[in-house]
């Protein structure tokens, strides 16, 4: 099963990051690839505390079809501390948009990456100058900023006040607790994976076997699972022998942010078997076609440590989405499993 990693890479110049140029990226603004029908406030707000949810993720990812040859795949969450709750992606959205070649935004030319980057493709809607998503209410003052919520024009007018009514203020900075650090992410097509190669697990058991008694067995990512019980103790709960082949499974590439491997199984954390297994056989067809849902991509913890919020917290966010990637208008719902580290009950 072919796997890609994705790696978060600050970008010198953040226009490379807009709609314009198809980006993958974590944190600062969506880039939107739909530009008229845009997801609405109240799909992007937390149903839990009605805060507008903060735009984490967009991976670019088309699939060969016409309808999908551009595709993008966004993941919103709620970061009041109060709407983390393990297991539990109830804070979450994903969001899919697809547009085909010829289409009423964008050119049907590939975008030029020599010289400086070109300004974003408007969109139609207005957007919220604090979180970039649809803005239905303008500034009632200088009606000439736009907001998606009371909420965020509260939290912008610091910013905006001193240049409200002015023709052109200067740019404003990202409000930190609602955009997060932006940074692109660059996919590796051709990883390297340890744990994981083409000789099968005999021959592996031997040749560590040569290196065992010779002395030489130093990295523990190279152990064989058949025996790493002798390093790690046999009385490791079968919990722990999740966590370390979660560990060995991505020891060759630490900073691993994003794993993407369409149709494949995520690698989990921990041995959350019950809930995930719940999770996964509730798993609800695609809202628009009917059809099957299968895994497209995770979202490692290390993640986490690039954004700078304490309140956030996960193990695994595993990305479903519709496998057919059928054709739609605008923005559907996916789905997505989280998966954290904590010691469950025993039943
Ligand atoms: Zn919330
Ligand atoms: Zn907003
Ligand atoms: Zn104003
Ligand atoms: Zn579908």
């Amino acid at each position: 099963m072919e796997i890609d990693l994705g790696f978060a890479e600050k970008s010198d110049d953040a226009a490379w990051l807009s709609n314009r140029y198809f980006p993958s990226k974590l944190g600062g603004q969506p880039a939107w690839l739909e530009l008229e029908v845009l997801p609405t406030t109240s799909q992007l707000q937390c149903s839990k505390c009605q805060a507008p949810k903060s735009f984490l993720v967009q991976l670019y990812a088309p699939f060969e079809d016409e309808f999908n040859f551009h595709r993008s795949i966004y993941v919103f969450l709620c970061r009041n501390p109060d709407c983390q709750e393990p297991q539990s992606a109830g804070n979450f959205t994903v969001l899919r948009s697809q547009l085909p070649q010829k289409n009423k935004f964008f050119s049907e030319e590939e975008p030029s990456d020599v010289g400086d980057p070109l300004p974003a493709i408007s969109c139609l809607k207005k957007l919220c100058a604090a979180c970039g998503c649809h803005a239905p209410h303008a500034c009632s003052k200088c009606k000439a900023i736009h907001y998606c919520s009371a909420e965020h024009q509260r939290a912008h007018w610091p910013q905006h006040k001193p240049n409200c009514g002015a023709s052109a203020g200067p740019t404003s900075k990202p409000l930190t607790h609602i955009v997060f650090p932006e940074f692109e992410i660059v996919m590796d097509t051709n990883p390297i994976e340890s744990g994981k190669d083409d000789k099968d697990d005999e021959a592996r058991l031997a040749e560590f076997q040569e290196l065992e008694a010779s002395g030489q067995t130093g990295d523990l990512s190279n152990v064989p699972e058949a025996e790493m019980d002798k390093y790690f103790g046999n009385t490791a709960t079968a919990d722990d022998k999740t966590f370390r082949q979660f560990k060995k499974q991505t020891a060759a590439e630490p900073d691993q942010i994003v794993r993407y491997k369409r149709g494949g199984q995520p690698l989990w954390i921990a041995n959350t078997a019950q809930t995930v297994e719940d999770q996964l056989k509730e798993l609800p067809n695609c809202t628009h076609c009917g059809g099957a849902r299968q895994l497209e991509f995770q979202i490692m913890p290390q993640t986490l440590t690039l954004l700078e919020d304490e309140n956030l917290d996960w193990g695994v966010l595993a990305v479903y989405t519709c496998a057919k990637s059928c054709a739609i208008e605008g923005y559907v719902e996916e789905l997505l499993i989280k998966q954290d580290i904590v010691a469950e009950e025993q039943s």
